[in-house]
């Protein structure tokens, strides 16, 4: 038998423990920003692999102008010109300096680089007014990356500048986790497809829409299978189908305790193990957690914000850990209420709103409309505030944690 009510950290390890990572491929560098790296980046290469000159001016030995100043300037004679891209070829003795460009090697013999706008300078010659610092304006070989350093760890997400950086260090191509392909299937008599004028006691099937947008805004391949009459068998199949061809399962409706309420069932004929059903929570109480043939089935609530709020704590998370990710858990903040919370919460809620900066201090809105059944709540949600079970109505400016929506 599996538990009922659990806790949602519970819910969340049953499903975490069943989901396996998706396979390993190899997409040009050019195209992997957003996915989950799947091999450590170690750097062959310095960079920069040369020292060089940050700045348009000249490379001198340092040295040379200890003593220099407004009234005793230092003059110096240029011995050679290094633009970007160039080799030096002289090496600086006393006395001597080399006209440098932003980007070029500094020559050998040089220990500083002064820039162009404070000095004099004729075609031979350059005249310092100060003395410089050993070092200055010099950018050291490996200064940004190390030879041997690891750069960019197995499991972590790419952005567009660590693309940047491991096109930096000579990688064409890396390897990825293959994108997780998830099947949507909405369960209920009362559905209709999108395009059709409802007739009595009908609703559009609206939900999937948002659970399906937020899986492809998480990178998840998402398949929409359109609607099920709330029927055991012929949703066992439809699950059974979805599971064919993708990595994980998500439902809506059916899943709470009425007479119509068939996922439960039918995941219990298709022959899934059931990990668990209900969650201490609300919205999202109704859920049932399965795996079949090693793939996660997400069996979410028809109401709409339910199933946004299940997708997201147990939901989220999972897709994460599935892509490969290493840091797979919701990050949380403590955020204050910018309003009170008037209601009781006898068991634990996730309330939707948005994030607003006060005095530098993190505050939460809560959405306007607030109710599991309605389309509104989560329009301008950015976080999940979190009111703990068995809390009294809650003040203005009371501290609560909170999950980042996105
Ligand atoms: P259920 O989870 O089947 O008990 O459904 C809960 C509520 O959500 C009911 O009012 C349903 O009509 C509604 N609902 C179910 N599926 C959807 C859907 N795909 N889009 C919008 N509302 C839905
Ligand atoms: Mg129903």
């Amino acid at each position: 038998m599996y538990p009922e009510r659990v806790e949602l950290e519970e819910g969340l390890n049953l499903l975490l423990k069943v989901g396996r990572q998706t396979d390993i491929e190899e997409v040009p560098v050019a195209e992997a920003n957003e996915r989950v790296l799947a091999e450590n980046i170690i750097s062959k290469e310095n960079i920069p692999p040369f020292d060089r000159s940050p700045y348009d001016g000249y490379a001198l030995i340092a040295a040379d102008t200890v003593c220099a100043s407004k009234e005793n300037p230092v003059t110096l004679s240029i011995v050679e010109e290094i633009p970007a891209g160039h080799a030096p070829v002289c090496r600086l003795k006393p006395g001597q300096a080399a006209k440098i460009l932003t980007g070029a090697p500094v020559p050998s013999g040089a220990t500083a680089v002064i820039k162009y706008e404070d000095t004099s300078f004729t075609k031979d010659t350059v005249t310092v007014f100060t003395p410089c610092k050993e070092g200055s304006n010099i950018v050291l070989t490996g200064e940004d990356v190390k030879e041997g350093e690891l750069v960019v760890e197995k499991g972590r997400k790419l952005s567009p500048a660590l693309t940047g950086l491991m096109a930096g260090l000579g990688y064409e191509r890396v390897l990825v986790y293959r994108r997780l392909k998830a099947a949507l299937l909405s369960t209920g008599d009362e559905l209709i497809p999108v395009g059709e004028q409802p007739g009595p006691g009908k609703i559009r099937n609206s939900s999937i829409y948002t659970l399906a947008a937020y899986l492809r805004q998480w990178n998840v391949t998402a398949s929409v299978m359109g609607i099920e009459k709330d029927h055991a068998q012929r949703i066992a199949e439809k699950i059974r189908e979805g599971l064919n061809s993708n990595d994980l399962m998500f439902t809506t409706g059916g899943v709470s305790v009425g007479d119509y309420d068939m996922v439960l069932e039918a995941l219990k004929l298709l022959g899934a193990d059931v990990l668990f059903w209900k969650v201490r929570m609300k919205p999202g109480m109704a859920f049932v957690g399965a795996v079949y043939d090693g793939k996660p089935i997400l069996a979410l609530s028809g109401n709409p914000s339910a199933a946004a709020v299940s997708l997201f704590l147990l939901g989220k998370p999972l897709i994460r850990k599935m892509s490969g990710r290493t840091d797979y858990r919701t990050a949380e903040i403590q955020v204050r209420m910018l309003e009170d919370f008037p209601k009781k919460s006898p068991s634990r809620r996730f309330l939707p709103g948005t994030l607003e900066i006060v005095d530098g201090q993190a505050w939460i809105r809560f959405a306007k409309k607030q109710g599991n059944g309605m389309l509104n709540p989560m329009r301008d949600c950015e976080i999940l505030g979190e009111i703990k079970a068995g809390s009294p109505p809650m003040k203005k400016g009371s501290i609560i944690r909170a999950y980042r929506f996105f």
